[in-house]
């Protein structure tokens, strides 16, 4: 291996969230795995073949280029595979070719499908999408009975395999009025699109919050994310979960793990500053490790003087600032340490564990962020 970190990939622990997943939702709704940002920074192609293996066989993701890397992941005729984002017009001839999904959610763009169906003689798989709050992409409802009539003329060329909505915000009660009247308007969607027979799409709504938070939105199928690789979009909608389930332990399992190895040790008199400028002062003889990490590596360079670390099991603490490539841990209270040992960044050693969302404790960084800037260039492991 040349890479200077890796990240493992639990594959029981992905076993267990998907078990998780399937059975909350049951046999009625469809479980649709999104992995975009290159499967919250777990590598797409990993887990969406370790996904397929526990039974998962429709994914979502944001734009073309992820969508080709999951086709070409698994090629198969019963996959689903929708993107949800962005998709440029000379990218579509080769969606609607390899029948994948696509949102699409202005007038240009569904025109643009139907010719480019008519033109291949193969018809365009689309998603609606409905714009019902959340001012992001998707139809004025008020346009919706014009866009069906456009639709019901041009059937012969597309199949409308979703009709769609996004909540802005389930995974805080400080939004519930919002999610409320978006869900509302969502419904009378479902009721005008349901008065056209040529009509049969799936209806969805919910991300990992949603299903959580509020189980009527999960209508036929869940648009999952956050939940599979182990994690509560947010404390208040674990502590819901919890509540309502009466239980106190998480019931999804972290399904990552970062890694890497101390690449020098040594010992710095008392009165001198570490690494650049002078953030570190030492008030003793301190002595470093030196980590082969930085935030090319996706660390954030906000973690200066304040990240933690194991090694040999002990918490200890990154000090001065983060380089781009390396960054220095205090090692002086620590058994010793030699080069070569593991450095655990995110994951368990011995009985101590470093979680994502502890990041959240000392910098103002989401689970989602942090591990989608996990650079696509780390080598991901499976392990059990
Ligand atoms: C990212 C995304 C999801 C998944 O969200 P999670 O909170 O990770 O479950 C669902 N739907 C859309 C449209 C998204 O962009």
């Amino acid at each position: 291996m040349k890479h200077t970190s890796y990240i493992e990939i639990s594959e029981s622990a992905i076993k267990n969230n998907i078990t998780f997943i399937k059975e909350l939702l049951g046999e009625d709704v469809v479980f649709s795995s999104v992995v975009k940002g290159n499967a919250y920074g777990h590598g797409i192609e990993q887990y969406s073949k370790m996904a397929y293996k526990y039974g998962v066989t429709h994914f979502s993701v944001s734009d073309a280029h992820e969508a080709y890397k999951l086709k070409t992941t698994l090629p198969y005729e019963n996959v689903s595979i929708v993107i949800m984002g962005m998709i440029e017009n000379n990218q579509l001839e080769w969606a609607i070719q390899n029948n994948i999904e696509f949102y699409v959610f202005e007038k240009d763009r569904l025109q643009f499908a139907v010719e480019t169906a008519k033109k291949i003689g193969i018809k365009a798989q689309i998603h609606i999408e409905i714009e019902t709050g959340m001012n992001r992409t998707g139809f004025e409802t008020k346009n919706i009975r014009t866009i069906l009539e456009y639709v019901n003329k041009n059937k012969m060329h597309l199949n409308v395999k979703g009709v769609c909505s996004h909540l802005a915000g389930a995974e805080s009660i400080a939004n519930y009025k919002r999610v409320t009247d978006q869900t509302i308007k969502f419904k009378r969607i479902i009721n005008k699109v349901n008065s056209y027979d040529f009509l049969n799409p799936m209806f969805h709504l919910a991300s990992s919050s949603g299903t959580i938070r509020y189980p009527k939105t999960r209508l036929n199928l869940v648009r999952i994310g956050i939940l599979q690789f182990g994690f509560f979009p947010t404390k208040e909608i674990l502590v819901h979960y919890l509540t309502k389930n009466k239980q106190v332990e998480n019931p999804l399992q972290r399904v990552i793990s970062w890694k890497t190895k101390v690449m020098d040790v040594k010992t710095v008199k008392s009165g001198q500053f570490i690494g650049y400028g002078t953030s570190y002062f030492t008030n003793r003889e301190t002595k470093i490790a030196l980590i082969p990490i930085g935030y090319s590596s996706g660390y954030n360079r906000a973690l200066s003087n304040t990240g933690k670390v194991l090694i040999k099991g002990k918490r200890l603490d990154v000090i001065g600032t983060v380089n781009m490539n390396m960054m220095a841990v205090d090692i002086t209270f620590a058994d010793a340490i030699e080069k070569g040992d593991e450095v655990v960044l995110i994951g368990s050693q011995g009985d101590q564990e470093i979680t994502v969302s502890s990041f959240n404790d000392y910098i103002q960084v989401i689970n989602y962020e942090l591990l989608t800037k996990l650079p696509e260039n780390l080598p991901r492991v499976i392990t059990t």
